[in-house]
This record gives C-alpha cells, sequence and structure tokens, in this order.
C-alpha cells in the first residue's frame, strides 16, 4: 500500500508514515460528511459545546502536537506551542461567536418573509504544509460551528500532526463531522470535483489556488482562496530604527520566513537604509539556527527540499547580480535538514526576482527609496495583496499610508499579527473570502429567503 513519508526537515530522519487514501476512500469520506451533516446542522448551541470542547481537548493535547509539529514541520517549539494555542482560540472563538441564522424580512402587504442563513453542507478543506494545524483548525471551526461538516485534506508532508489532531476532534465529534484523507494533488482534485461537496476552502499557492477555482467552474462550487503574498514593509523617515528593527526581526524570520504573511521585503528612505540595516543586522545575526526542538534555537530549518533550493537559488542570483548579503546567507549549523540562515540583502530593486517574487523563506531584501508616493503606486500596481506594513513614530501619518494599500490585513508598527477575532484574507491575488472574525463563519454561510403568502393580506 503506497504511504506518505513524514520526514523531519533539521535531521532529514523519518518522523513516520500514513497510508495514501483511494479515490474510493476519499468517495466514502465524503459519503459519512454527507450523512452526518443532516444531524450535525440542527442544534447550533449543542455544536457550539462540542467546539468549545475541541478547544480546551487541543489545549491539552499542546505538548503532544507541538512535539510533533517541531519534528514533521521543522519550526521551533515556542512556535509550535504559539501554533496550538491559537487553534485552540480559535475553536473558542467560534463556540462564543453569536449571530443571526434568521431575521425578518421588511414587512409587504400580503407576504410576510425571513432571510435564514444556513450551511452548505460538506466542505472541502485543502490545507498547505507551513501552519498545519491552524490553517486547519481555521477551516474547520467556523464551517462547523456554521452547520457544516468537513473532508481536510492537509499537504501530503504534514499528514502526521494533522491527522492527530483531527483524531482528537473526532473523539468529540459525532462520526463523520469530520473526515481527512491523506494524499497529494490527484486526490486533492477529486475531493473539489465531488459533486456533494458544497464549498471549497483552499489554502495555498495562488498557481494551485487558480486550478480550483478553474475546476468549482464545473460544478459552480463556490470557493474562498487564501493564496500567496509577497508583504511589503515600508518604514517611513521618522522610524525609530531600533525598535522597528527588533519587532520586525521576529516577524520576517517566524517559522523560517515561510508565512504567507511574512514581511518579504521591505522599502527603506535612502537616507536612513544604512542605519536600517545596521539595526536589523544587530538583531538578526544573534538567531540561532538549528533543530526547533532544542530550546537554543531561535529559528528551525525550510520545511523541505524543494523550498530550500528555490530560496537558495533566488539569493545567488542576486548576489550574481550586484546584490550585497549584509548579514546571513549560511546554513548556519552542520545538520544535515534544509538550513538557511536569517539573512539581510540591499543592492536590489523591485524588478530582481528576490523582491517581486514569493520567495518564503529567512531572506528580507531591503530596497531604498525617494519618493514615497511613487512606492505606494508601485505596489498597489502589483500582483499580490495579502498584507502590509507601515513602521513610522507618527502613528496618523503611518495610518495615513496605510489606508492607501491594496491589501487584506495592513499593519501599522507590527507586521503578521493575525487574530482570530479578525478577518484575515486577501486582494489581488492573494485570493477573497475571509477566516476569523465575524466574516470567517459568514463565509460558510449561505443565505435562503423563506416568503409567504398570508391569506388576508396580513
Ligand atoms: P500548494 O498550493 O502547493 O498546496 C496546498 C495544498 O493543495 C496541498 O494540500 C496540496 O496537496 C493541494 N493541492 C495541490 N494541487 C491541487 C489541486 N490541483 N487540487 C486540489 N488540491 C491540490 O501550497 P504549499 O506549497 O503547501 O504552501 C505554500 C503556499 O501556501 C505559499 O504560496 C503560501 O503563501 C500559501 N499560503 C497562503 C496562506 C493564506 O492564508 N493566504 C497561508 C499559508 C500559506
Amino acid at each position: 500500500m503506497p504511504e506518505l513519508i513524514s520526514r523531519n526537515p533539521a535531521t532529514l530522519e523519518e518522523v513516520g508514515r500514513v497510508p495514501v487514501s483511494t479515490a474510493e476512500e476519499v468517495d466514502r469520506a465524503i459519503a459519512r460528511a454527507h450523512t452526518a451533516f443532516a444531524q450535525w446542522r440542527t442544534d447550533r448551541s449543542e455544536r457550539q459545546q462540542m467546539l468549545h470542547r475541541c478547544s480546551v481537548a487541543l489545549t491539552e493535547s499542546s505538548d503532544r502536537l507541538s512535539a510533533l509539529l517541531v519534528a514533521e514541520q521543522g519550526k521551533i517549539t515556542p512556535e509550535a506551542q504559539g501554533e496550538v494555542w491559537i487553534s485552540a482560540r480559535a475553536f473558542d472563538h467560534v463556540a462564543t461567536a453569536s449571530w443571526d441564522d434568521e431575521v425578518t424580512a421588511p414587512k409587504a402587504p400580503g407576504r410576510k418573509a425571513s432571510i435564514q442563513k444556513v450551511p452548505f453542507g460538506v466542505v472541502a478543506a485543502v490545507v498547505p504544509w507551513n501552519f498545519p494545524v491552524y490553517l486547519t483548525v481555521a477551516k474547520i471551526a467556523p464551517a462547523l460551528a456554521a452547520g457544516n461538516t468537513v473532508v481536510v485534506k492537509p499537504a501530503e508532508s504534514v499528514a502526521l500532526v494533522v491527522g492527530e489532531m483531527v483524531s482528537i476532534l473526532q473523539s468529540i465529534l459525532p462520526a463523520g463531522v469530520v473526515e481527512i484523507v491523506h494524499a497529494g494533488p490527484d486526490i486533492g482534485r477529486r475531493l473539489v470535483a465531488h459533486p456533494e461537496v458544497r464549498k471549497i476552502s483552499f489554502t495555498g499557492s495562488t498557481g494551485v489556488g487558480r486550478q480550483i477555482m478553474k475546476q468549482a467552474a464545473q460544478t459552480i462550487t463556490p470557493v474562498a482562496l487564501e493564496l500567496g503574498g509577497n508583504d511589503p514593509v515600508i518604514v517611513l523617515d521618522d522610524a525609530d530604527m531600533e525598535q522597528t528593527a527588533t519587532s520586525l526581526a521576529r516577524s520576517v524570520f517566524f517559522n523560517a520566513g515561510q508565512m504567507c504573511v511574512a514581511p518579504k521585503r521591505a522599502y527603506v528612505p535612502h537616507a536612513r537604509l544604512d542605519e536600517f540595516c545596521e539595526a536589523l543586522t544587530a538583531v538578526a545575526s544573534k538567531i540561532s539556527v538549528g533543530n526547533g526542538a532544542d530550546p537554543a534555537t531561535g529559528m528551525g530549518p525550510l520545511h523541505n527540499e524543494a523550498q530550500h533550493a528555490f530560496v537558495r537559488s533566488l539569493l545567488d542570483k542576486a548576489t550574481a547580480n550586484g546584490a550585497t548579503v549584509v548579514t546571513g546567507g549560511g546554513r548556519g549549523t552542520d545538520l544535515p535538514g534544509w538550513f538557511l540562515e536569517p539573512t539581510l540583502v540591499r543592492d536590489v530593486d523591485d524588478s530582481s526576482e528576490i523582491v517581486a517574487l514569493e520567495q518564503f523563506g529567512p531572506v528580507f531584501p531591503v530596497v531604498g527609496y525617494d519618493s514615497l508616493d511613487q512606492v505606494i503606486d508601485t505596489l498597489n500596481g502589483q500582483e499580490f495583496g495579502l498584507g502590509a506594513s507601515v513602521w513610522g513614530s507618527d502613528e496618523a501619518a503611518a495610518i495615513r499610508v496605510a489606508e492607501q494599500l491594496e491589501a487584506g490585513s495592513v499593519w501599522v508598527n507590527q507586521h503578521n499579527a493575525v487574530e482570530v477575532e479578525l478577518p484575515f484574507g486577501g486582494m489581488k491575488a492573494s485570493g477573497f473570502g475571509r477566516e476569523g472574525g465575524a466574516a470567517g463563519i459568514e463565509e460558510f454561510l449561505q443565505t435562503r429567503v423563506l416568503s409567504i403568502r398570508t391569506p388576508h393580506g396580513a
């Protein structure tokens, strides 16, 4: 029987194996979720009680899940614990959220009507490897709260930790409410194309998002797409460089830069470029690289060979074209895994691939600017619109810049501060649909109007 093999990205040792789901198993998982939907949709308060228990169970399993997350995904232990923590928070958020399932429509002579919010049915949740636990929960929790059932397909390389998390949920929820299938894109395609899937929620690359949207057009299945990003950081000329560097470094190198809303490039006034690079170097050069399970490690490896090779090749091309590596650029450890030190690069411009592409690694290019208006125009003309941040001492001035940017999340003096209470998602090629907050639940509800002709025009 074919198996998915998970390897530790730091040591390259095998972590475990999971059998690959067959096409028939996918169909059966969808059928079970479809059957479970009839009952699951009926009692919202019972659902919310169970979702609260899911939150408690994840918190109680934090050590086990975090250790597996570190071994299989590569992140450092505190980040893994944080991922489990925010996942538990996401369940709690939907367990206590309130929304109107039904509102009375404005009266008209001869009829009464109500506008109802109803679940879709079976949701297909297709998820990537960078935050496998949280990104799965960010779909499951609101979808279940709204009364849907879910079939999850995690990325192939993180099957163990998502499988473990789903089995914790399954021990609480009725049979069929959450199902999981393990496989690559083929089975992913079968899942999203299935006629009994009523909504597709996808997080991953923009390229795969395009394929899924095209596929969904065949069955007219609604999709929510959380796609790639290339978040810019705009540093204003009054920024406190030490504070900016300290806070920014945490965001840039979080999860080794493999976060859709990682700050991926900085725009800094030419006059303050040296100061910015020095301040960021002082912080980045102190981050120790190693196995995420080692408490002394500040940043783990990249997740896989392809990702490592891609980021490495962008860095090599940039330096061949005249970029300067200010700090980092090496492996930083003797371990055999997919390591790259926190790296800062300057003497690059918007046209270089390391700035223009979503590199998804711990490399941070810095671009100098003279005209802020030109930076804003250029950014708004580009493909992605997931996140962005503006840094400066005059908060009102920073907000004025932030409000001109086309991005789903714009932060001031912080970056990638994702919170379960706030809607999260992209603009432009970064996708559409929202996760988190009230909008995250709304995403899994559709509108039905019940309109009744009254006998005497009452
Ligand atoms: P990916 O797009 O390669 O894969 C994501 C998932 O889709 C995997 O489970 C994969 O098996 C599946 N898949 C691939 N082809 C498919 C198809 N044709 N039909 C159905 N399923 C298919 O992404 P990845 O490499 O795992 O993750 C990295 C990407 O995810 C980056 O681009 C990153 O920006 C993006 N991402 C976005 C967000 C967000 O919220 N916007 C969050 C995290 C990651």
